[in-house]
C-alpha cells in the first residue's frame, strides 16, 4: 500500500449528523441533502462496518486497511462504499466537533453544506453587518447574526420602544417600553454573546448623506418600513461595492431578499419589484396615495421570525461562505398559511439605470 503523510492524508471521523436507517428494502446512508440509498444489499455489512470504523478518527489508509483486512471486502466493495463516504460530506475533519465549544453545532451545520467549519466561523466573527431597523425583523436577525458569531453589528433604528412592539420584538420587555430600540437591542446582544460589538445608532436614515455617516460594512440589512429606503441604499451600496439584503413582510407572506452583490448579482433597481403609481395618470395617482397612506401592515410575530431567520441564514452563508444564498439574484416570499412560494427574478440588467453604472466586473454567480 502506498504510504502517506498525516498532511496528505488526515484523519477524519463520521460525522455526527450522519444517521443510517432502513426503509422499504433500502439503506439509508444519512438524511436531508446527504441522504445516499443504498440499494445493494452486498454493500450494506461492509458500508456499516467501515462508517462504524469511523466513530474514531482514522486516515483514508488506515481505512483501506480495515477494508481489506478485518472488514474483508472485496476491491469492488470496497471502493464502492469508500466513495459513498468520501462523496457527500459524511467524513469531517477529526478537529471539528468538539460539543463544549460556543458554536460546535453551527460548526456541523457549516461542514454538512462541504465548508471548513473553522474558516466559516473566521469569516464570520471578522465581519461587520449595518441593520437599519431594530424592530420585528430586524431584531430577530440580529440576535441570530450576534449568536452566530458575527464580530459586530451597527444597529440603526430612531424608534423606541412602545407596547404595541412586544407581539413580536422579541429581545424588548415591558420594562423597555419608552427606550431606544438600537440600545435595548444592543444590550440584549450584548449579553448573549459578549464576544460580538454591538454599537447603538438612535437616528433616522433617510437620505444617502445619513448612509454615508454610518461605518463601512460588509452588509446592510434593510428592515426598516420608511418609504423609498430601498432605493436610497441599493444606490448607495451599489456605488460603495456593499452587499445588502431586505427582508420585511406583506400582509402574510414574509418576504426576504434579494441578496445584492454589486458586480456580482441584479439589483433593486434592475427589475420592477413592487408596484408603483400608474404614469400619467395624476387623478388616479393621488387617490392610490391617499388610499395608501392609512396602509398600517398587519404584523405577526411567526411571519416576522418566518423572514428574519430566513434572511439571517443567506447572510451568515453569504458572509461565511457556506452553501449558496436563496436570495441570490430574487426577491422570495413563503405564504405563511399554506407555505406556497413567491419568486420574482433580479437577474443583472446590463442596462440598469444603477447598477450598470459602477464599473464594478460582473461575476455570474446563478
Ligand atoms: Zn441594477
Amino acid at each position: 500500500m502506498r504510504s502517506v503523510t498525516t498532511r496528505d492524508d488526515p484523519p477524519r471521523v463520521l460525522a455526527p449528523y450522519v444517521r443510517v436507517g432502513f426503509q422499504d428494502g433500502t439503506l439509508f446512508l444519512g438524511f436531508g441533502s446527504i441522504r445516499r440509498p443504498v440499494h445493494d444489499r452486498e454493500l450494506w455489512e461492509p458500508l456499516l462496518r467501515l462508517a462504524d470504523h469511523f466513530r474514531a478518527p482514522r486516515t483514508r489508509a488506515e481505512a483501506r486497511s480495515f477494508l481489506d483486512g478485518p472488514c474483508g471486502a472485496d476491491a469492488h466493495r470496497a471502493e464502492a462504499v469508500m466513495r459513498l463516504l468520501d462523496d457527500g460530506n459524511h467524513l469531517i475533519p477529526a478537529h471539528t466537533y468538539d460539543p463544549a465549544d460556543r458554536y460546535s453545532r453551527h460548526a456541523l451545520f457549516y461542514e454538512l453544506s462541504g465548508a471548513d467549519a473553522v474558516q466559516v466561523q473566521l469569516r464570520l466573527a471578522r465581519a461587520r453587518v449595518t441593520l437599519l431597523g431594530c424592530g420585528g425583523i430586524g431584531g430577530l436577525v440580529a440576535v441570530t447574526l450576534a449568536t452566530a458569531g458575527i464580530g459586530e453589528l451597527v444597529l440603526v433604528d430612531a424608534d423606541h420602544v412602545e407596547l404595541s412592539n412586544l407581539t413580536r420584538q422579541f429581545l424588548f420587555t415591558e420594562a423597555d417600553i419608552g427606550l431606544p430600540k438600537a440600545e435595548v437591542l444592543a444590550r440584549e446582544l450584548r449579553r448573549r454573546n459578549r464576544d460580538c460589538r454591538a454599537r447603538a445608532v438612535v437616528r433616522r436614515v433617510g437620505n444617502r448623506e445619513d448612509l454615508k455617516a454610518l461605518p463601512a460594512c460588509d452588509l446592510v440589512v434593510v428592515s426598516a418600513d420608511s418609504p423609498g429606503l430601498t432605493g436610497t441604499v441599493n444606490a448607495h451600496c451599489a456605488r460603495s461595492g456593499t452587499p445588502w439584503l431586505n427582508a420585511c413582510y406583506v400582509n402574510e407572506i414574509a418576504v426576504w431578499g434579494p441578496l445584492v452583490v454589486p458586480g456580482v448579482t441584479g439589483c433593486w433597481d434592475c427589475r420592477s419589484l413592487t408596484a408603483g403609481a400608474p404614469e400619467g395618470e395624476p387623478e388616479l395617482s393621488g387617490l392610490m396615495a391617499g388610499i395608501n397612506a392609512r396602509y398600517q401592515a398587519p404584523s405577526n410575530g411567526p411571519v416576522n421570525m418566518l423572514a428574519s431567520s430566513l434572511a439571517a441564514l443567506d447572510v451568515l452563508r453569504h458572509l461565511g461562505g457556506f452553501g449558496v444564498p436563496a436570495s441570490l439574484n430574487r426577491r422570495v416570499g413563503v405564504w405563511s398559511h399554506d407555505l406556497s412560494l413567491d419568486g420574482q427574478d433580479t437577474e443583472r440588467d446590463p442596462a440598469c439605470p444603477t447598477c450598470s453604472l459602477t464599473g464594478l466586473p460582473v461575476e455570474r454567480v446563478r
